[in-house]
């Protein structure tokens, strides 16, 4: 058995990741008095999330009328009907409440000529459930709004005694002998040393795995380090064949250009100069929904209309608003397309292709953010000790699809919510239980096998494969055929993980060692994605399936429950919660008005 020493941290809850997310639920615990610890393994305002720039959807109506029912019809639609009724239903509801706390916390939001908090309109967000004009009801801090988020609630987070353990790497969770998890056991990455987060509730704020991918506009560090652990510790991961592509990566780099631009009035173009958009959504051109968008670009492109010498790519026009718009409310990406496309958006339109932006799918929570490890006869049981929220989680709110800006009030929402339920179940005048010294020694027995792994096999080159497999074969279009070849080479490449090498044996800076734990990370979380996504016979959302062309709502209006022991995956299925929060006599909305139909935009 591998010999280390670790330190003990006792605490109320830990909380592992410092993006909007990790950030919000810290702040809500620490305000309460809760004894809280956030690890991260990188500097809080270095999350992905500082790089969000769109914005934040809530129903403020401070651009013209808004209401939470409308913002609640178009995130069931957008979801294609899968996200659960009831976690949506608390999304839309309390997003204006949160959205006002950041207001006050200090996010310096962009503002109307009346000093309201200005709003710009996304894909998908529409007034009168959909069959109204389109709605402003993003709220924005320039394009910078993640930053704005990001610095504003570590701030906060300070002031209010919350405890920070920056780059502190999280491996692997602790559980006890009769399944309640007991914390997390990190390495410290500057100085080598193991610690042992011993806490009652842990929640997992890691966010997304877009590394898996070749192409993603997520940062390196997107590695779906909490799937990974959760995964390992016999929980499921649901949902995760739904991953959105962005139709706007800047081709070539995959750096991202908001859908703001749109919202602002760009358009995309085809080589006939066409503005295809308008042949595919005639109603909402281009700002249908993401997977809309994206699917159409590919067709163009598929179809021999794509732009440049190969005819990959498409152009998104900015040329024709005016400079000061561009300057006043688009800085930033006149900045990327400059450095990542060489183009003066002023002047010229800037080539892109859809790419890996956001994944649906994640380790399953009801709306108090508290983890479900679903059993055969309670689709819905709640694990003891574990949370999860913001990209990591599935609430399911975002379903088979989510609408842009959707993402950072599900940040902010979740995050508070898993505050408040800590606040409940949560004893501050409790003894931490003594933390399992089993579950402690086979983590650091993982963490010894990485970093002494004298395989063939160089980390990043199973990494470029398992990306070139998930790009190839997981991406925008489906076939029976192609994801069955992809299924296989995936298990291929999951299986040369016990051929990995590892050449630096240090504990100090060891990026060599923490890339390949990273890499031990996403491979349950691509495993899941291939494997679900073979097995769902329809198209849903970001799920578009040649040989499945129709939602089923029949057969597969279902959420997916993917667990992998080892390389091998098993899937399950567990019902979408189709009601409500709230009775329509007591407020809620007319349940006539969200049963599923076609998704057209
Ligand atoms: C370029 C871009 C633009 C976007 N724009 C928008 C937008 O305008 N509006 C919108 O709604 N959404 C947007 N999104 C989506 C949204 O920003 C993300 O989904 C969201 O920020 C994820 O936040 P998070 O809190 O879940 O995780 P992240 O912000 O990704 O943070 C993860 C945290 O977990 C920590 N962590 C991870 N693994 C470990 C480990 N093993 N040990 C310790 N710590 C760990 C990291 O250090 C980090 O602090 C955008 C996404 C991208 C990529």
């Amino acid at each position: 058995m591998a010999a280390y020493e670790y330190e003990t941290h006792e605490y109320d809850v830990v909380v592992v990741g410092a993006g909007g997310s990790g950030l919000r639920a810290t702040l809500g615990m620490a305000e309460q008095g809760l004894r809280t610890a956030c690890v991260t393994k990188v500097f809080p305002t270095r999350s992905h999330t500082v790089a969000a720039q769109g914005g934040i959807a809530a129903s403020l109506s401070n651009m013209g009328p808004d209401h939470w029912q409308w913002h609640l019809y178009d995130t069931i639609k957008g979801s294609d009907w899968l996200g659960d009724t009831d976690a949506m239903e608390y999304l839309a509801r309390h997003a204006p409440k949160a959205v006002y706390e950041l207001e006050h916390y200090g996010v310096p939001f962009s503002r109307t000529e009346e000093g309201k908090i200005y709003q710009r309109p996304f894909g998908g967000h529409t007034t009168e459930f959909g069959e109204g004009p389109p709605v402003q009801r993003t709220c924005a801090a320039a394009d910078r709004t993640g930053h704005a988020i990001l610095h504003t609630l570590y701030g906060q987070s300070l002031k209010n005694n919350a405890e920070f353990y920056i780059e502190y790497f999280a491996i692997d969770l602790i559980m006890s002998e009769d399944g309640v998890c007991q914390g997390v056991l990190c390495w410290k990455l500057d100085d080598g040393t193991m610690h042992v987060f011993s806490a009652k509730m842990t929640v997992l704020a890691t966010g997304g795995y877009g590394r898996a991918y070749f192409s993603a506009t997520s940062a390196h560090t997107c590695t779906g380090d909490g799937g990974g652990m959760a995964a390992r510790a016999g929980m499921a991961l649901q949902d995760m064949e739904f991953v959105q592509f962005h139709p706007t990566g800047i081709y070539g780099s995959g750096c991202l250009i908001t859908e703001g631009a749109r919202g602002e009035g760009g358009y995309l173009t085809n080589s006939e100069g066409e503005r295809f958009m308008e042949r595919y959504a005639p109603h909402y051109k281009d700002l249908a929904s993401r997977d809309v968008v994206s699917r159409c670009m590919t067709m163009e492109i598929r179809e021999g209309r794509g732009v440049g010498p190969d005819k990959d790519h498409i152009f998104l026009h900015l040329d024709h608003l005016p400079p000061e718009t561009l300057a006043e409310r688009l800085p930033g990406i006149s900045e990327s397309a400059r450095i990542f496309a060489g183009v003066d958006l002023t002047k010229e339109p800037i080539p892109v292709l859809p790419t890996v932006h956001y994944n649906m799918g994640g380790i399953p929570t009801n709306y108090w953010a508290e983890v479900l490890n679903p059993s055969d006869d309670e689709p819905d049981r709640i694990q003891p000790g574990l949370m999860a929220v913001g990209e990591a989680g599935c609430a399911s709110v975002h379903g088979a699809n989510r609408l842009g800006s959707n993402s950072l009030i599900d940040l902010v929402v979740f995050g508070r919510a898993a505050a408040i339920r800590a606040g409940e179940v949560v004893d501050p005048n409790e003894a931490t239980p003594e933390p399992n010294k089993a579950s402690i020694d086979a983590a650091l027995d993982r963490f010894d096998k990485v970093r002494y792994a004298d395989g063939s096999l160089p980390t990043a080159d199973l990494r470029l494969e398992m990306q070139r497999a998930m790009q190839a074969d997981a991406a925008v279009f489906r076939t029976d055929k192609t994801l069955g070849e992809g299924v296989k080479k995936m298990d291929a490449v999951a299986a040369k993980l016990d051929d990995i090498k590892v050449t630096d044996r240090s504990l100090i800076w060891n990026s060599d060692l923490m890339e390949t734990l990273e890499l031990e990370n996403l491979m349950p979380n691509a495993l899941a994605t291939i494997h679900g996504a073979e097995a769902r016979k329809e198209s849903r959302g970001a799920h578009a399936h040649e040989d499945y062309p129709d939602r089923d709502d029949v057969n597969w209006r279902k959420h997916s429950l993917a667990r992998i022991d080892g390389n091998q995956v098993t899937l399950d299925y567990r019902p979408v919660h189709v009601d409500p929060l709230t009775a329509q006599e007591d407020g809620g909305i007319d349940v006539a008005k969200i049963a599923p139909k076609a998704r057209v935009y």
